[in-house]
């Protein structure tokens, strides 16, 4: 078996250093409030490390914790105090559409996890820049965004290529299509080049920018093809089901491709895979908890710079 392992903490551990760095020279101390309104054991554990890597960086975490009822309130007086830089929740709180309309409480200069309607929509329309003199980069989904680092990392982005177009050629199967974090995702690669497989519970949907990268912006299309139809044809497979029972089926995965699992639960049978895959990352919380703090690093500057202004 030659297949490597890669951690996340690996992963991470760069963009750790340079913030910890950043953080230091410029000898500053940027606030993160995160608010945890349910009981779900995975939202404690991902605050458990959202403190660790706070308390390693420099930055400063408060972990407020409340009643579904009272978050929204919750929400608006961190948006309004200036001691604080960034603002997270840990989702799910409601698990319907209200979820939706508290990530668009948050005000949009403080939010850490790019969940506002504003910086999804720029997302998914290609825009990067927040101002006309591309001076502010707009804010990603950190998930999506932390997916995006690893998939840099183990080699997947080919860097002779230009930005914008490095994932052109690849072929990548996401078998999750939720709004945190499949279908942002889908659209990331998509733009970046790739054709990309969306697999969720009900079908699959292809995102692409068309034959030679004719699309400014990626498009999708719904299809009839199946999981068994697209694993083989896949470079990269990512997977986020989040149930203890799902598993990709190891045997269709094309040898020598790259598999990722973001789910709580490993979505991968750990030594099967091992045996198809050259690159195995069995999870990316770590990233994802980098990315959020880069996020806040750079929401920290915007909000100086406007107070400058
Ligand atoms: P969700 O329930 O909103 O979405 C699940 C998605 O998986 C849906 O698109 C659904 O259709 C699809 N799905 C479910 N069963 C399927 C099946 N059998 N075949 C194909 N598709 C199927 O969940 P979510 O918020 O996207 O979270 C998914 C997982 O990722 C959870 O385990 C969560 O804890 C984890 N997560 C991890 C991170 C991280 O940074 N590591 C961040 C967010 C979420």
């Amino acid at each position: 078996m030659s297949c490597k392992v890669v951690l996340a903490q690996g992963i991470s551990a760069s963009y750790r250093e340079e913030l910890k760095n950043t953080i230091k020279s410029r000898n500053i101390r940027p606030k993160l409030v995160g608010f945890l309104a349910n009981e779900d054991p995975a939202a404690a554990k991902y605050a458990e490390w959202t403190a660790k890597t706070c308390a390693e960086t420099g930055v400063e975490f408060e972990l407020r914790t409340c009643a579904r009822n009272d978050l929204e309130d919750k929400i608006i007086e961190a948006n309004q105090d200036a001691g604080v830089h960034g603002i997270m929740v840990y989702y799910p709180v409601f698990g319907d559409r209200q979820d939706q309309y508290l990530q668009n409480v948050v005000d949009v200069s403080k939010d850490v996890e790019g969940l506002h309607h504003k910086y999804v929509y720029n997302m998914y329309h290609n825009i990067r820049f927040l101002d006309e003199a591309k001076t502010k980069k707009c804010i990603i989904p950190c998930t999506p965004l932390g997916l995006v680092k690893v998939m840099e990392y183990v080699g997947v982005y080919n860097g002779i290529l230009p930005h914008g177009n490095r994932l052109h050629g690849r072929v990548v199967t996401i078998i999750n299509r939720s709004e945190i974090v499949g279908r942002p995702l889908a659209a990331l690669l998509a733009n970046d080049g790739a054709r990309v497989y969306s697999v969720d519970i009900n079908g699959i949907q292809e995102f692409h920018r068309g034959v030679g990268l004719q699309l400014k912006k990626h498009e999708v299309t719904e299809t009839t093809l199946k999981v068994e139809d697209v694993l083989p044809l896949s470079d990269v497979v990512i997977t986020g089901v989040p149930s203890p029972s799902y598993k990709v089926p190891s045997n269709l995965i094309r040898d020598g491709a790259v598999c990722i699992n973001f789910s709580t639960f490993k979505n991968f049978d750990g030594e099967e895979i091992k045996k198809k895959a050259a690159i195995y990352v069995p999870a990316v919380g770590k990233v994802t908890v980098a990315m959020l703090e880069r996020n806040l690093v750079r929401l920290y500057d915007y909000q100086n710079q406007d107070r400058a202004a």
